[in-house]
């Protein structure tokens, strides 16, 4: 029998190590739920809510090519070796098949995985999906890896301009085997969620819909329509991504499919999947990311703010920033936030405020259904200024300036905080005629915005 074990690879389609597995034949396909890892890593209940409905399309996929898929549990990845170990026993299983994850802790998960398949005569295989180039291929001529994101695109094109891999197609059904599927747990404790599932409907079929749909609809459009948080013009794919319903390999041949007509469109895209696979390769050549260390090493120095009552405000999306709180709300009420406002609001937090980027980052993974750990650590170590090729300490964003300018007309703001709904336009992105207007129902500016802006820059330069 082989063993193919899925994380976040919750698809048939162009999954490497299913099939490669079901080349050789006999599958049997199993996934682990970590709950107390899961929680040491901060996930958040929308993010489970979503594995668990996309792991149930899985289920029915893999019933259909007979391959059963069984579900264990094993609180946290040091306890995970042993049931995989285990499940390899019972069910006579001579390799196994498995697409890697780049996070330290996932690589020690699976270096101990491997060990102990190894020793029981267990072949293991690993693949790489998660990203389009795997990491330690981008390399500079010395051979080292990039800190600089423009230099790795372009030894990163080069690579998927060579050659884009065929999509792998869906396996074919193996004969019936006389394994029971497992029914699909119920949510862990303490993994609640406010979330509407509605919004988010699971699955690879789901998935593969809104790529095309962007790519027919969006994608030429993306250059311009990117930066506005009140229109959908980016993709909204990134929950997908991080479960892998869909894999960046079919975002980048989509992309390239519509170049012809998309022409920019695509080559921005594509760029933005290039972000992604940087922040991935970051992980894996600087380790240290993952042990909460800022990139710049000088940064571990800054004397943040101990200011409970401020985090909780801007937590809550009440710091009486119109676009911060729109975007904290965005956040609470779907699981998502526009990548505009995600750098906006990182920035408010880790240089107006000087709380400890740490503290978002945690706040971040705590509620985004995409929550994934490269992404999220790059976003905020690029908008905080302490991440390689980061924003430059003293390029503070004024927040009112950054909202007149991706959301002229207030929609988004006014969208995610009611409270300002009756509000002129123009009172909203100057926080002098918005403080003589200010409902009573919304909080005055948390912060004078240029005494806070002087502060953060004073605080990067005391520290060299
Ligand atoms: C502070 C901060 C935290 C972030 N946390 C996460 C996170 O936890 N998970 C996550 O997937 N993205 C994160 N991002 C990146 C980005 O905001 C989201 O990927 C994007 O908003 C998702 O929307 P989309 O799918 O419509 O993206 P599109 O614009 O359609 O882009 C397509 C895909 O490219 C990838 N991508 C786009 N921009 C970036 C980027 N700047 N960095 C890395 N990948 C990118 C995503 O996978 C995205 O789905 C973060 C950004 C910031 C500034």
């Amino acid at each position: 029998m082989n063993l193919v074990w899925f994380r976040n690879d919750l698809r048939l389609q162009d999954n490497p190590a299913l099939h490669a597995a079901a080349d050789r034949g006999p599958v049997l396909a199993c996934y682990l739920l970590t709950p107390g890892q899961w929680r040491r890593h901060r996930m958040a209940g929308a993010r489970v809510d979503f594995i668990l409905r996309s792991l149930r399309y899985l289920s029915e996929d893999l019933a259909r090519l007979n391959i059963p898929l069984v579900i264990e549990q094993a609180n946290f990845f040091d306890d995970v070796a042993p049931v995989i170990l285990s499940l390899a026993k019972r069910f006579k299983v001579s390799a196994a098949f498995w697409n890697e994850e780049y996070p330290l802790d996932e690589q020690r998960r699976d270096e101990a995985v491997a060990d102990l398949l190894l020793a029981s005569g267990v072949v293991v295989n690993r693949f790489h999906d998660r990203v389009i180039a795997p990491p330690g291929t981008v390399l500079k001529s010395d051979g080292r890896p990039y800190r600089v994101f423009t230099p790795f695109k372009r030894t990163w094109l080069q690579l998927a301009d060579a050659g884009v891999p065929d999509i792998l197609p869906v396996p074919a059904a193996q004969a019936a085997v006389p394994i029971p599927s497992s029914a699909i747990p119920e949510t862990p404790a303490g993994f609640s969620t406010g979330v509407d599932p509605g919004l988010w409907p699971a699955g690879e079929r789901e998935a593969m819909k809104r790529l095309r749909l962007f790519g027919r609809l969006k994608l030429k459009s993306y250059p311009e329509q990117r930066d506005i948080p009140a229109v959908a013009g980016t993709s909204i794919l990134s929950p997908y991504l991080a479960v892998g319903a869909v894999s960046p390999q079919q975002c980048l041949r989509l992309a390239l499919q519509h170049r012809q007509e998309a022409g920019e469109g695509a080559a921005c895209w594509i760029n933005e999947l290039a972000w992604r696979d940087f922040y991935q390769h970051l992980v894996v050549a600087f380790p240290q990311i993952c042990k909460g260390r800022p990139f710049k090493t000088e940064t571990a120095r800054i004397a943040w703010r101990d200011a409970p009552h401020d985090f909780e405000r801007w937590c809550q999306g009440n710091t009486g920033v119109p676009i911060v709180d729109a975007g904290m709300r965005q956040l609470l009420a779907t699981g998502w936030m526009h990548n505009r406002v995600r750098m906006i609001t990182a920035m408010f937090l880790s240089k107006n405020l000087l709380i400890d980027w740490r503290r978002g980052e945690a706040y971040f993974m705590e509620h985004l259904i995409d929550g994934d750990f490269a992404a999220n650590n790059g976003g905020w170590q690029w908008s905080a200024s302490t991440g390689t090729d980061a924003v430059p300490y003293f390029r503070v964003f004024n927040p009112f300036s950054q909202a007149a300018r991706f959301d002229p007309e207030g929609i988004y703001i006014r969208r995610f905080v009611p409270a300002l709904k009756t509000v002129d336009t123009a009172d909203l992105h100057d926080p002098l005629r918005l403080e003589k207007v200010r409902p009573s129902g919304y909080p005055e500016v948390i912060v004078d915005l240029k005494k806070s802006r002087l502060a953060a820059i004073a605080a990067f330069k005391s520290v060299g």
